[in-house]
């Protein structure tokens, strides 16, 4: 939600005349934007030091202006210029339109500015969106969440669940394969809550059929849902819609009734492995991953066997696993029985121990399928005289392939057979079966073009996100759904 975010800043200050920095500018550069999020651990020293470490650079450069956005402005909100007053702007998570505005502001009046809304009013759907894909997209079509999970700060920073207008979803969505975007992923805090706020609890699978007759689009994805609200219409939608893709990620957070009564996560171990066996049932190759919280408060050596149980059970391709970790301003953080931290890293290395196991187990069931790979941005890995490049299989597993004679671009579709698994990617060393140039590929060969043509002038740095994270960590690794 933070990277896409960013991608809507960027949209709005190029929109409003500023021109994009290099990456490495940052210090370079008249404006720096951090899009913090506060659900990371130390996001607020790792944001101090950023800041600390800009403020010789601006107070050399008179007319530089430094910005703090994101789920820490939302929670800081005026303590950021007590701490660090040579910064000019701080916007709140629902406040991201206002920016060029306040930067203006900032610049004419000489002083700092502060603007934190309390909720949105409606899902800013018009925003501008600088992408940093040509051919993969993000579409956000919820923002907030109605639950209260006791470890999570997200209900209190993003407020409750907004729903966008499901014609202007899918209006953007057309307009971005129009583009040459042949990829997207739907994005909301509780992606398949989406329609609790337009009224209609069938909408979010509706949504995913409706994806599915746009022309064009090859590959729909979402992130992250729900157990509580995960219901068979959306698994009806997903077997029968071709282009939704035969992947889910759905946070587990623990196998314990107790501890996930105790996380207010309205869902049991039964009705978890209940989906699961429902959704292999109807989608057999789906690849199923998950997000588990370890040492949760009050949580027993017999609680932390329920959660091995039900990974045993559920065998996930892919687990993302965290040490729980107080987050001020949740209920957790001040719930008796916190877990002494030797109990919580020894559960949690037998919990990875565990998923690498099945991991590679169920990579290797992939060895000797022929697969379609959407070739990725960025060079593979060298290894030796063997050139490779990179794709994602339509179960989104990551696989590494000899790079064939013929030229193939991000976005282009390769056919694959594999031939090794590790237990985080696949290999396919043999001959490419098949390259498929696509209209995405085209998008990323224009892109390429234009950036090359572009003049070299430095005026707005933005910093990926304040505190950066990996993809798939920022989306459905960051102990959020
Ligand atoms: Fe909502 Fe997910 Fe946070 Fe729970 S963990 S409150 S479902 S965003």
């Amino acid at each position: 939600m933070n990277v896409h975010d960013s991608e809507r800043l960027a949209g709005l200050l190029e929109e409003a005349g500023y021109v994009r920095a290099p990456e490495d500018a940052d210090g370079d550069a008249d404006v720096v934007v951090f899009n913090t999020c506060a659900v990371r651990e130390n996001a607020d020293n790792r944001l101090y030091g950023n800041l600390g470490r800009l403020a010789p650079r601006k107070a050399s450069r008179p007319g530089m202006q430094i910005a703090v956005g994101g789920c820490l402005a939302q929670k800081d909100r005026d303590t950021i210029v007590r701490k660090a007053p040579w910064v000019d702007v701080v916007f709140g998570t629902h406040n991201i339109g206002s920016l060029p505005v306040l930067l203006e502001r900032a610049r004419v009046q000489e002083e700092a500015q502060v603007e934190i809304a309390e909720s949105l009013e409606a899902f800013p759907s018009t925003l501008p969106t600088r992408r940093e894909s040509a051919y993969a997209a993000w579409v956000s079509i919820s923002v907030g969440c109605n639950n209260t999970c006791t470890f999570c700060i997200v209900p209190a920073l993003r407020g409750k669940e907004k729903d966008r207008r499901p014609g202007d979803i899918l209006a953007e969505v057309e307009a971005l394969v129009a583009e040459g975007v042949s990829e997207i992923t739907l994005l909301g805090q509780n992606v398949n809550a989406y329609g609790s706020d337009i009224g209609d609890r069938e909408a979010f699978s509706k949504l995913l059929r409706a994806c599915g007759a746009i022309d064009g689009l090859e590959r729909v994805r979402f992130t992250s849902p729900h157990p509580r609200d995960f219901t068979d219409d959306v698994i009806a939608a997903m077997a029968e819609t071709p282009n939704v893709m035969p992947q889910l990620h759905m946070p587990l957070q623990s196998g314990s009734d107790q501890v996930l009564k105790a996380m207010r996560r309205s869902y049991r171990q039964e009705r978890y492995l209940g989906i699961i066996e429902k959704v292999r049932a109807a989608i057999p190759h789906a690849a199923i991953t998950t997000d588990v919280i370890v040492g949760f408060p009050g949580e027993t050596e017999a609680d932390f066997e329920e959660t091995l149980h039900v990974v045993r059970e559920a065998r996930f391709a892919q687990a993302f696993t965290f040490q729980y970790s107080k987050r001020p301003g949740t209920p957790a953080a001040t719930m008796d029985d916190q877990i002494p931290k030797e109990v919580v890293q020894a559960r949690y290395e037998r919990l990875v121990a565990l998923q690498e196991e099945i991991s590679w187990e169920e990579n290797k069931k992939q060895v000797g399928r022929t697969l379609e790979l959407m070739v990725a941005e960025g060079e593979g890995r060298k290894d030796g005289a063997t050139h490779r490049l990179s794709g994602r299989a339509p179960d989104n597993r990551l696989v590494h392939f000899t790079k064939p004679e013929q030229e193939v671009r991000p976005g282009d579709v390769v056919t694959v057979e594999v031939t090794y698994a590790a237990p985080h990617h696949l290999l396919a060393e043999g001959e490419v079966l098949a390259v498929r140039r696509t209209r995405a590929g085209d998008a990323w060969e224009k892109r390429t073009a234009v950036a090359a043509a572009e003049p070299a002038g430095v005026m707005l740095g933005l910093p990926k996100v304040g505190v950066p994270a990996p993809l798939l960590a920022a989306t459905s690794g960051c102990g959020c759904d």
